[in-house]
């Protein structure tokens, strides 16, 4: 199973990764917010996603 915690590279909190998680799935960090893509399984291994614009009001 790969359930566990990883820390989080923009604030190294412990973020939680569920038990189902999937590589290149995304997570979002409890402490700072930030998105963070799951690059590798074992050891559990985050990495910040670009961040997407979802606001296209302009
Ligand atoms: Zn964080």
């Amino acid at each position: 199973m790969t359930e566990g915690t990883a820390l989080c590279p923009e604030c190294d909190a412990d973020v939680e990764i569920p038990a189902d998680v999937m590589e290149n799935e995304l997570v979002s960090c409890p402490e700072c917010g930030a998105e963070l893509e799951v690059m590798g399984l074992n050891p559990i291994e985050l990495e910040l996603a670009p961040e997407i614009e979802e606001d296209w009001g302009e």
